[in-house]
């Protein structure tokens, strides 16, 4: 596993773990947004920032 395979998996567990607490926060799932949420939601970008990083996204002419 690569660098940028356990950075994908990250960001992965980290929106899942964001969607999850959408689910379960009251205040989330009233359409507001927690604290803890927001926390959650910079940390998913963050996360898909690093895996992003490791990846080329475009193929680079030759
Ligand atoms: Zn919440």
């Amino acid at each position: 596993m690569t660098a940028t395979d356990r950075a994908a998996s990250r960001a992965e567990e980290l929106y899942r773990i964001h969607l999850c607490h959408l689910y379960a926060c009251p205040v989330c799932s009233n359409g507001a947004e927690c604290r803890k949420s927001v926390c959650l939601r910079r940390a998913v970008r963050a996360a898909r920032l690093v895996a992003d990083e490791g990846r080329p996204r475009w193929t680079r002419p030759t």
